[in-house]
């Protein structure tokens, strides 16, 4: 009942006054701790920094027995279990770097109600044996922390993660369950939910926008260039630069360092020694630059980070935002910038073409790659994009981003637009977006003859366009929702509903430019 809640809140609110050392809960905090203080299963979804550790920490110091969090975050689990204990909160954690004896040790401490918080690799889980010994606990609260790890439509999915479901079930302790996520399309989700019982009524969704982020895609432009100027102006600054490849990587260190920039690098070919030694010179503010894969940032929880730059395009939404977001977690205006360069998107390619995964894998990682490239390509507000694709509709731009930001002026391109879409409509599904530039710029070849494309009324009425000119302008209408690729390495184009309303003349095309754009309607009558 009410009253009964207004007490939990009064307890919870004292624990994070008196053992956190906070004033008032930030958003969601309170709701989530509520319903797990009700043995309510719920889903948290929070923007990285938003607070989510609080959401079980609390209620594992309210509730008498033991919660366990499961946590992929194996390296950093000692540093998270030792700040709490400094914080005078009995916590602990096995996982595969100690020894058998210490486990059972730490088991013997947690029957004896020693313990409050028991850390754990989700691979524990497999083990049959440990599900015994934890299930003699009296287990109050499981903690899934990244629970989008759970799900096949994550970006990080972990089968170990698939466990937990038996797991939890066969806990003879029925313990209340929280998932927390930063990243979770309504797919992934609703996956958690189904796989930890959780109701559809039970998720605490506080938003994924970060305020004080400005996105930026920089296109057509050297990408060295732009970063040896953008680390000039920004020097004493703490960034983290992306590349795909540890060569990649390993190149860029190079530049930046015979540049006398304080950079250090981060990727899995290195030995531990040296990324340990790295991460902390970046910690420690000793080298504030990080050049690193994504092998580098889970976890990270270094504030002052001002700005993430991607080198080259990552390979879907979610782990862009995820690793854009480990800017500005102390809540300062910071920086997420991709360098986009469409020929990057050919290591991706091959990284999905090599991946073990089925068709089905392969199909869904195009497809995420896509809504990548959709997000280099728009003219929308970047913020706005990414929290459409999150399922978060109605949020108004932003005003920051270089979208936002752009001050090119809108030109009307309905004219343009249409000859494209209906170019598209002619070629009836069967082509990318190659071809249909080549046959609005009449282009001679013998792919085009073979397939009849040169006898199409829309073939060469673009031709005062070049074909780098042309693709620019499918991927802008492919962006901004005109035209819908096809899942798969080769995806075809097809329009839209939206395309079908501009070729009708019921809607107009506009986007920015630097130049007005060359009429092609008199090159062509
Ligand atoms: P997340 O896991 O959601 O990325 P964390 O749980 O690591 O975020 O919290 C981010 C930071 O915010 C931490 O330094 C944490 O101590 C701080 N924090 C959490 N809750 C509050 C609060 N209610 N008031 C002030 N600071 C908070
Ligand atoms: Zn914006």
């Amino acid at each position: 009942g009410k009253k009964e809640d207004d007490m939990a809140n009064a307890a919870a609110l004292q624990v994070l006054k008196e053992k956190f050392g906070y004033d008032s809960f930030r958003p969601g905090q309170d709701q989530v701790i509520d319903r797990i203080m009700n043995h309510e299963n719920t889903l948290a979804v929070m923007p990285t920094g938003g607070g989510k550790s609080l959401c079980y920490q609390i209620p594992a110091l309210l509730l008498s027995g033991i919660t366990v969090v499961v946590s992929p975050l194996i390296a950093l689990m000692k540093d998270q279990v030792d700040a709490l204990n400094d914080n005078g909160i009995a916590a602990t954690f096995i996982n595969s770097s100690i020894t058998f004896q210490e486990i059972d040790y730490r088991l013997d401490m947690c029957a004896r109600g020693e313990v409050k918080l028991l850390y754990v690799a989700p691979e524990r889980l497999d083990n049959e044996n440990f599900r015994h010994q934890l299930d003699a606990l009296p287990i109050d609260l499981v903690a899934v922390d990244e629970a989008h790890c759970i799900s096949h439509w994550g970006h990080d999915f972990r089968p170990s993660y698939l466990n937990l479901q038996t797991v939890v079930q066969e806990l003879h302790s029925h313990p209340t369950i929280i998932a927390l996520t930063a990243t979770a399309t309504k797919r992934v989700a609703q996956d958690i939910c189904v796989r930890l019982a959780i109701p559809q009524s039970g998720m605490v969704n506080t938003g994924f926008e970060r305020s004080n982020l400005s996105f930026k895609v920089v296109r057509d432009q050297d990408k060295d260039t732009y970063l040896l100027e953008y680390l000039k102006l920004n020097h004493d600054q703490a960034g983290i630069i992306y590349a795909s490849t540890r060569k990649e990587v390993d190149r860029l260190t190079n530049l930046l360092a015979h540049k006398h920039f304080p950079v250090t690098a981060y990727h899995a070919g290195m030995s531990e020694m040296e990324r340990n030694q790295n991460q902390e010179d970046f910690l420690f503010d000793r080298k504030p630059i990080m050049v690193a894969t994504n092998a580098f940032g889970m976890g990270i929880d270094k504030s002052n980070v001002r700005f993430v730059i991607h080198d080259q395009v990552p390979g879907d939404l979610e782990s862009y935002y995820q690793e854009a977001g480990r800017a500005g977690r102390d809540g300062l205006p910071s920086e997420a910038i991709l360098l986009f360069k469409p020929q990057d998107l050919q290591i991706r390619h091959f990284f999905i073409d090599q991946s073990e995964g089925d068709d089905d894998y392969k199909a869904r990682e195009y497809g995420k790659l896509q809504t990548m490239q959709q997000y280099a390509n728009t003219g929308e507000c970047l913020q706005q994009f990414i929290l459409r694709y999150f399922g978060q509709t109605g949020s108004a731009p932003c005003g920051r981003c270089s979208n936002c930001l752009d001050d090119r002026e809108y030109f009307d391109v309905t004219i343009d637009a249409q000859k494209v879409l209906s170019c598209v409509v002619r070629m009836h599904a069967r082509f990318g977006k190659v071809v249909i530039a080549q046959v609005l710029g009449g282009s001679n070849n013998e792919k085009l003859r073979t397939n009849n494309l040169t006898d199409l009324p829309t073939y060469g009425i673009m031709a005062n366009q070049t074909q780098k000119q042309l693709t620019g302008f499918i991927d802008f209408l492919t962006a901004d929702g005109y035209l819908q690729p096809t899942e798969g390495q080769f995806p075809t184009l097809t329009i839209t509903e939206k395309g079908v309303a501009v070729l009708k003349g019921q809607d107009q095309v506009r986007r920015k430019l630097a130049a007005k754009p060359t009429q092609s309607r008199a090159a062509a009558s």
